[in-house]
């Protein structure tokens, strides 16, 4: 049977973008999360026609398409996974369509192929002074349509918005083949907002080939600061009372002491390693503004308790401060082989509190767990630190893992800020949405795709009308 689909694949795109060997099949298998699955063939398509045909050829054949960028997402979201009643999906990869297509400096508008990296983006357009302003730590390698799909944020979207807010139109093939268009370059678009409904719908609603995305001016003036503290308490009091303040800074980044010190020995930057948190913040806009901001917020900072208030001198030291910040889920893998990160979000004022939960739920459970966060948004990035070598660590990272979520959820939070929900989470949906909401929202996605053939079983939970598994399977988790 996967001789013939793969054969119709061939002969659709080309020999050399469709691989079905096992080996080639074990690299789609995986994301940047815990969750592994398994894939029938993984095709590479390069034009809007070809994800079409793509797309065709596996419903004919009676497979699902999941739908996958870059595959750094965190939370399952581009796995490969299928009940027990069906066969295993066709993975259909954007790499290949890495096309910055049209770029309008005048309205500052770009249309893109969905595989273009995010940072090669900003790149193409910086000679213009403009840039794509969500910028994810994993920007060197994520596609603009994992963007998309997950909605994904970065330290600067605490002041430009998450991606949603800079995309404007969508080319989108929809799980039964036809292309559509969804927005459009008008501020505001006549009719109800179906591009809304597809940004961040994690792949579950058709695969975008094309997207309309909003350029932003680069700042003309920009002020860096590390800010480091004795407690956690003072850094995030620090963070209240900037917001409490009237100042939204572009970016407001918390590392707590395990993290710093991981850090620092990767990237050499002065973080200081014997500081309980430090805080990275960012203003930008014109000169003035920016200098008065920043002088309100080093004095915010010292009322709290502040020891350094560490301003970068140029461009050099603020990129190395950056990748510090940027690189710190590569700093802990000289710590150990694996990781899982968290993603709640939690209202600013008890961020000091969960935290606190957080290292309650380590220390029972034997765990190694660093914390390295959006702060300003309140959003939580509890990074568990593990060796899945080692017999019983993963079930405990399990159960761990569910006790942060469900503080999280009791402290007033939400599941995930910006990694989405996956498969991940998706059990744990129903700590925060009635059956009645997830109904609706299984509607929603009825209305785009009505067989449940666009990456089954991630997003939504099983048992109500999804008619996808009541549970992730066992062997997702590796
Ligand atoms: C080190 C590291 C740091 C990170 N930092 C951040 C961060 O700061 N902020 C943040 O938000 N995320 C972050 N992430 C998570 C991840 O990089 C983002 O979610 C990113 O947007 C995923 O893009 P991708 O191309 O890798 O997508 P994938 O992982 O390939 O896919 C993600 C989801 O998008 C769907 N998808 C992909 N392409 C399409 C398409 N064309 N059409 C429809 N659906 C599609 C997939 O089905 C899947 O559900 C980080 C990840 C890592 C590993």
């Amino acid at each position: 049977m996967t001789s013939t689909l793969v054969a119709d694949l061939r002969r659709a795109l080309s020999p050399g973008r469709v691989l079905a060997e096992p080996l080639e099949l074990a690299l789609f298998a995986r994301d940047a999360s815990v969750m592994e699955g398994h894939a029938a063939v993984v095709c590479f398509p390069t034009t809007t026609e070809e994800v079409q045909a793509a797309v065709r050829i596996a419903r004919s054949h009676g497979r699902a398409i999941v739908p996958r960028g870059s595959g750094t997402g965190l939370a399952g979201g581009a796995v490969p996974v299928s009940d027990d009643a069906s066969p295993p999906p066709v993975v259909v990869v954007t790499t290949k369509m890495n096309a910055i297509v049209d770029v309008d400096e005048v309205d500052r508008v770009a249309w893109v192929q969905p595989g273009v990296l995010n940072l090669d983006l900003s790149r193409a357009v910086a000679h213009l002074g403009l840039h794509f302003a969500p910028d994810p730590s994993s920007q060197q390698s994520c596609s603009i349509g994992g963007n998309v799909a997950n909605n994904s944020g970065g330290p600067h979207c605490l002041l430009h918005g998450v991606t949603s807010a800079h995309v404007l139109a969508l080319e989108v093939v929809l799980p039964d083949g036809e292309v559509v268009v969804l927005g459009g370059l008008d501020p505001d678009p006549d009719g109800y907002d179906l591009r809304g409904a597809f940004v961040g719908s994690e792949g579950t609603m058709g695969i975008a080939t094309r997207v309309a995305v909003r350029l932003t001016p680069l700042p003309p003036a920009i002020r860096t600061m590390l800010v480091d503290f004795e407690t956690v308490a003072a850094a995030g009091a620090t963070v209240s009372g900037i917001i409490a303040a009237g100042i939204v800074p572009a970016a407001i980044e918390m590392m707590d002491s395990a993290i710093t010190c991981a850090v620092e020995d990767y990237v050499h930057a002065g973080f200081p390693r014997d500081a309980a948190a430090v805080l990275l913040v960012e203003v930008d806009g014109l000169a003035d503004g920016v200098e008065e901001a920043a002088r309100l917020i080093t004095d915010i900072a010292v009322a709290q308790g502040a020891r350094t208030v560490r301003v970068a001198a140029g461009a050099e030291e603020r990129a190395l401060l950056w990748k510090g910040r940027k690189s710190a889920f590569g700093a802990v893998a000289r710590i150990a082989p694996d990781y899982y990160l968290h993603d709640a979000v939690v209202p600013r004022t008890k961020l000091v509190e969960v935290l606190a939960a957080i290292a309650d739920i380590a220390e029972r459970y034997d765990l190694l767990i660093m914390n390295v966060f959006h702060a300003g948004d309140g959003n939580l990035h509890p990074l568990i630190v593990f060796d899945r070598r080692v017999a019983g660590t993963l079930e405990r990272v399990r159960l761990a893992g569910g006790e942060i979520i469900t503080a999280c959820v009791a402290a007033g939070g939400m599941l995930s800020g910006e990694h989405g929900i996956g498969l991940e989470k998706r059990d744990y949906m129903g700590m925060v949405f009635s059956d009645a909401d997830l109904d609706a929202q299984a509607r929603l996605r009825d209305v785009f795709d009505p067989t449940h053939a666009c990456n089954p079983m991630k997003v939504l939970p099983g048992g109500s009308r999804c008619g996808d598994l009541q549970h992730v399977p066992e062997g997702a988790w590796v």
